[in-house]
């Protein structure tokens, strides 16, 4: 999958292009040549500040690398090796790794994050609830906004890949959780299925301050912020003194470079809030610990997972145009061949 130029603002699938090749599936013994047939693939938001336009001339810095029109898009993959010069991967061995969007990947050493040899969990797990998703939602909660138990937490795109465990990993410490999420099924999965105290339809709303005034009477500790824009500052307005905001992502602001957030600053002196920006891949240190914690939660049934999965590479385009639209309800994933 490529895209055919890049663009500015939200995604559309003719953006994309689906190009067939004939592919060699052997290699040259001893080079670091290892082929990859991909097997499930993970949909992310960030990808579109990689394929956009603008963000050069807006000195928005991506930490990523640009995609160039017409060649193959990487991002996060696993696979099975078929093929590898290099001795470190056998055939048949699971690999997680930095793969292009495709059936199959000519990699080096370097594109490849880790091996995965447990299979107690489905592989797309490694993409989601126990890989940058899950860490994203792990550090950013428990290290950027140190919560207490029973602390008043806010979460938006609540029902997404990062969201729903930010939730549910409050409920579990036994904090007060409302999410946010841009239907009534999203917001029924929430408070039904996830535990969630409460949550609303944000596309319901129209002064979002009052929202979180009806929610919060007392204020927020914690607003874990996937979203940015008007929901930012609203949370700010209603934040608590010393309140914490983890700044995990601003998908509202990826698709429409005029609608950044400006919260008010004043609020945020006199309220003395923490605001802080991350990257999951800052985390690594917390990576064994947010790994044991989860897995278990997941064997005792305490954390649940969702998951919205496609098939095929010709699906990828409209996944991805689709998280931008809120068509995803959990981690996006497209499975591509059986293990
Ligand atoms: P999600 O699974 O949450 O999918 C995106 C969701 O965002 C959509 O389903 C939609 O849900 C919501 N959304 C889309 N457009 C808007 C909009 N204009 N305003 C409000 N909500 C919108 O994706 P992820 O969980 O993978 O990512 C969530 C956020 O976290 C993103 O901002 C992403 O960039 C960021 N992120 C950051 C990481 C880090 O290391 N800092 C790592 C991973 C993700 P709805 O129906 O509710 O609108």
């Amino acid at each position: 999958v490529v895209i055919k130029h890049q663009f500015e603002d939200a995604p559309k699938e003719s953006n994309f292009e689906i190009k067939t090749g004939v592919f060699s599936l052997s290699v040259e013994p001893g080079s670091d040549d290892i082929i990859v047939k991909n097997l499930c693939i993970s949909i992310d938001p960030y990808q579109i500040n990689r394929m956009k336009s603008f963000s050069s001339s807006h000195h928005t810095i991506s930490f990523a690398e640009p995609i160039t029109p017409g060649e193959a898009i990487d991002g996060a993959v696993i696979g099975k090796v078929v093929a590898s010069g290099n001795a470190k991967f056998q055939k048949d061995d699971l690999v997680l790794g930095v793969f292009t969007w495709a059936e199959y990947s000519l990699v080096k050493e370097g594109n490849i994050i880790k091996k995965i040899e447990s299979s107690e969990f489905s592989l797309s797990y490694h993409l989601g609830v126990l890989g940058f998703n899950g860490l994203s939602a792990y550090a950013g909660f428990f290290e950027l906004c140190k919560p207490l138990k029973g602390e008043k937490v806010f979460v938006s795109a609540a029902s997404g890949a990062v969201g729903n465990l930010v939730g549910q990993y409050a409920k579990l410490l036994g904090c007060y959780v409302v999410g946010c999420a841009g239907s009534q099924k999203k917001v029924a999965l929430l408070k039904e299925k996830l535990g969630f105290d409460d949550a609303f339809n944000y596309k319901e709303e129209k002064d979002l301050n009052s929202t979180l005034k009806r929610y919060f009477h007392d204020g927020i500790d914690i607003y874990f912020d996937n979203v940015g824009g008007e929901m930012l500052n609203a949370a700010i307005a209603n934040m608590k003194a010393f309140g914490r905001v983890a700044i995990c992502g601003v998908i509202s602001e990826y698709t429409d470079d005029t609608k950044r957030a400006s919260p008010n600053m004043l609020n945020i002196v006199y309220k003395r809030i923490n605001i802080r920006g991350f990257l999951a891949a800052d985390f690594l240190n917390v990576f064994e610990d947010f790994s044991a914690k989860t897995s278990d939660y997941l064997r005792t049934g305490k954390l649940k997972v969702i998951e919205d999965v496609s098939s095929g590479v010709e699906s990828i385009p409209s996944a991805f145009v689709g998280l931008f639209n809120g068509d995803n309800i959990g981690k996006k994933i497209i499975n591509l061949a059986e293990e």
